[in-house]
């Protein structure tokens, strides 16, 4: 027996239904088609949320694309989060501290550039870290995620020491940290290690002694969706764990606010990431 296409998940789209697009490259693996598709029908929130496979070079037209076309808005993934910052109209506060932009929205008339990652990571610690206030934390890791956690958990009050292949890099990651009202760390283990590099997302191991958590010690993996091996062996080793699927809520439910001006529907947000 053939099997009909389910149209059921297709939202109907009127003259009226705005666009909102995701510029990265690649974008196969997003959830957030799902996510924001799922917040948009349960917030009646007339728009469709698609990705574009955008490479680099190209950048500068897909951006034109956004403000020719009149979308609501747009999310920027990886490689583009630094590059689309020449290409808006104003940066936010919050985009220019991390040195990269994942939002794109408008007020009145200019396209603004945000950065909405260290609000969601927040969000998601507090959840399920808090406190931090005073707790020592490790950040793997100096790309754009790594500023957006520092500048997380300075703000929590917590003590951070950021760690990368190339040190300068690190240092400058832990400066933003420290104007983000972090202390400067002691020598203490870590309550807190959070992996900000892809390290995993083939299955490859952290530095070792990264990998020797104990009980009482919280791994992070920014990464979602995936069990990797620092996940694992923290587990085995009976610390508690915690990948990136709370962060990309976090951030995904901020962006739909500054596209939106409406309070993010969490409850749609939380099913369509598990459903
Ligand atoms: P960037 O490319 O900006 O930074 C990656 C960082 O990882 C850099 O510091 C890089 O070092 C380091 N790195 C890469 N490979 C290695 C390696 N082999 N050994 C040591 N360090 C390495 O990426 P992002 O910061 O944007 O993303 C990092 C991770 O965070 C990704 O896996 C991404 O999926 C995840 N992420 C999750 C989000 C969520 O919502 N959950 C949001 C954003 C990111 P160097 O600077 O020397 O190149």
């Amino acid at each position: 027996m053939s099997q009909q296409p389910s149209i059921a998940a297709v939202p109907e789209t009127t003259a009226a239904t705005r666009l909102v697009v995701l510029l990265g490259h690649p974008v196969a693996h997003s959830r957030s088609p799902q996510l924001h598709s799922a917040a948009f029908a349960a917030a009646n929130v007339d728009a469709v949320y698609v990705t574009a496979d955008v490479a680099p070079a190209d950048l500068p037209a897909a951006v034109a694309g956004v403000r020719s076309l009149g979308a609501l808005g747009a999310n920027v993934t990886v490689p583009h989060k630094v590059a689309v910052m020449q290409l808006v109209d104003l940066l936010t506060e919050e985009a220019t501290a991390i040195g990269a932009c994942n939002t794109l929205y408008w007020h009145e008339g200019a396209l603004v550039g945000d950065n909405t990652d260290a609000v969601g990571l927040q969000t998601s610690l507090l959840a399920d870290v808090a406190p931090l206030a005073d707790a020592e934390a490790l950040i793997f890791g100096a790309g754009g995620a790594a500023r957006a956690a520092a500048v997380a958990l300075g703000r929590l009050g917590a003590s951070v020491r950021v760690r990368a292949r190339r040190p300068e890099a690190a240092s400058t990651v832990q400066r933003l940290a420290i104007e983000n009202g972090a202390r400067t760390p002691g020598g203490d283990p870590p309550r807190l290690v959070v992996n900000a590099t892809p390290l995993g997302l083939d299955g490859e191991a952290l530095p070792d002694d990264l990998m020797a958590l104990a009980p009482g010690q919280v791994a992070l993996d920014l990464l979602y969706g995936i069990d990797t091996p620092f996940l694992r062996a923290a587990r085995e080793a009976g610390a508690a764990t915690l990948d990136g699927t709370g962060m990309l809520l976090g951030q995904a439910a901020a962006a739909f606010r500054r596209w939106t001006d409406q309070p993010p529907p969490f409850g749609a947000y939380l099913a369509a990431a598990e459903g």
